[in-house]
């Protein structure tokens, strides 16, 4: 046992329920055994000049006290702008835009504005490890409902039987971390119709919308009939312009909804790195030509990964979208045992992938995978390739 994890009788119950992030966990280990870390999803290569140049200039215009709580105005309007230009959706930067530290506070803050003790949240497994944590914090009660393996599709009477009076919130996830899925019209009309007779709210964490492949589109929840009064969208910069470390997500919720965000977020980060905004604000006005250079690069670096380990013999389903492959390691000869096959990875291959369970409640369902980031410089991913053969 670490020392950080001796019980003590001053430390709350609700943080009792989570352990350490698996994901940074992992990131530990990689560099602790010099291995390539395919474990935390952040690029390892740089973020665009055009956006790097507008914070060094915002730092040196002293843009450098706090911005407005919920988000420099510079940032907001083209957060709008971009919303409206490409779903068609329409958000009051003044009422309707907030800006947060990371998507990761855009979550917490909104299930602690919108989430009473007890309250029901259906999430979808696998899932992003940050919904458990943030569920106990919120006192919210998950409720899970399966993507099925390999392609990763719910089936709808297990969706409506998650569904209750006490349901007070789904958490969709597209496009998705960890399976890759990018959830289809349909699959969202279900959810949404599911929504309006159940009267649940529906939160979206958006943070991977400008990473889909194939030419398939990625989908707001909030542009379908009847959603847009009961959606929280929530996105942010860190994947689609590199910049991980900036913190910069925002969450776009009707006024009712966003004014009960706005009071939350105030008083848990006051607000996100100010130049950092004034910057994001500039490289998201001139970002238009910059999408389709993402999505391409992207492209290049799954294919880059996932020929590699169909090779070395795991099965993967090919991403939709999203930076992450979930591959199935049982045909390597491995008992199914995701934590020790992911330590193995990384002690003799020298390569870090994250255990599959740890995106699931019943930790077996994920213990044949393990989840790989292809998030990486070609050089990285043609060094792990090589290690993985
Ligand atoms: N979103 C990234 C991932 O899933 C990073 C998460 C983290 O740092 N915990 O790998």
């Amino acid at each position: 046992m670490l020392p950080t994890e001796v019980p003590h009788p001053h430390v709350a119950r609700r943080t009792a329920v989570f352990t350490e992030s698996v994901i940074r966990e992992m990131t530990r280990l990689a560099m602790l055994h010099g291995a390539i870390n395919l474990a935390q999803g952040y690029p390892d290569f740089p973020a665009p000049d055009f956006i790097k140049r507008a914070a060094i200039d915002a730092i040196n215009a002293d843009l450098n006290q706090y911005a407005i709580t919920w988000g420099a105005p510079r940032l907001r309007d083209a957060i709008a702008a971009k919303t409206k230009l490409h779903y068609k959706l329409d958000f009051d930067p003044a009422r309707e835009i907030t800006v947060t530290c990371g998507a990761t506070e855009a979550m917490m803050a909104t299930l602690l504005a919108v989430v009473e003790p007890g309250d029901e949240v259906i999430v979808f497994e696998p899932f992003y490890e940050n919904y458990v944590p943030d569920a106990a914090m919120s006192g919210a009660e998950l409720v899970f409902v399966e993507l099925h393996a390999p392609g990763f599709t719910f089936d709808p009477a297990e969706l409506r039987a998650a569904f209750s009076e006490r349901t007070r919130a789904i958490i969709v996830n597209t496009p998705n971390n960890p399976s890759g899925k990018v959830f289809t019209r349909e699959e969202l009309q279900q959810v949404a119709a599911l929504c309006q007779e159940f009267d649940a709210l529906c939160i979206t964490d958006e943070i991977y919308e400008h990473i889909v492949y194939d030419g398939r589109p990625h989908i707001p929840m909030a542009t379908l009939p009847g959603m847009y009064e009961r959606t929280i969208t929530i996105s942010g910069l860190s994947k689609t312009f590199s910049v991980t470390g900036w913190r910069l997500g925002y969450v776009l919720a009707p006024p009712a909804l966003s004014n009960a965000i706005r009071k939350v977020h105030d008083f848990l980060t006051v607000g996100a790195p100010a130049p950092l905004q004034e910057a994001a604000a500039t490289a998201m006005e001139q970002a238009e030509a910059y999408y389709p250079e993402l999505r391409a690069m992207y492209t290049r670096k799954r294919e880059q990964l996932l020929l590699p380990l169909l090779e070395s013999g795991y099965r993967c389903h090919s991403p939709e979208g999203a930076y992450y492959i979930m591959a199935d390691f049982t045909g390597l000869g491995f008992p199914g045992d995701d934590v020790a096959f992911a330590r193995h990875l990384i002690e003799n291959a020298g390569v870090a992938a994250v255990p599959g369970s740890s995106f699931y409640r019943h930790r077996d369902e994920g213990a044949h995978f393990v989840r790989f980031t292809f998030s990486k410089s070609e050089e990285t991913l043609a060094e792990a390739a090589r290690r993985l053969r």
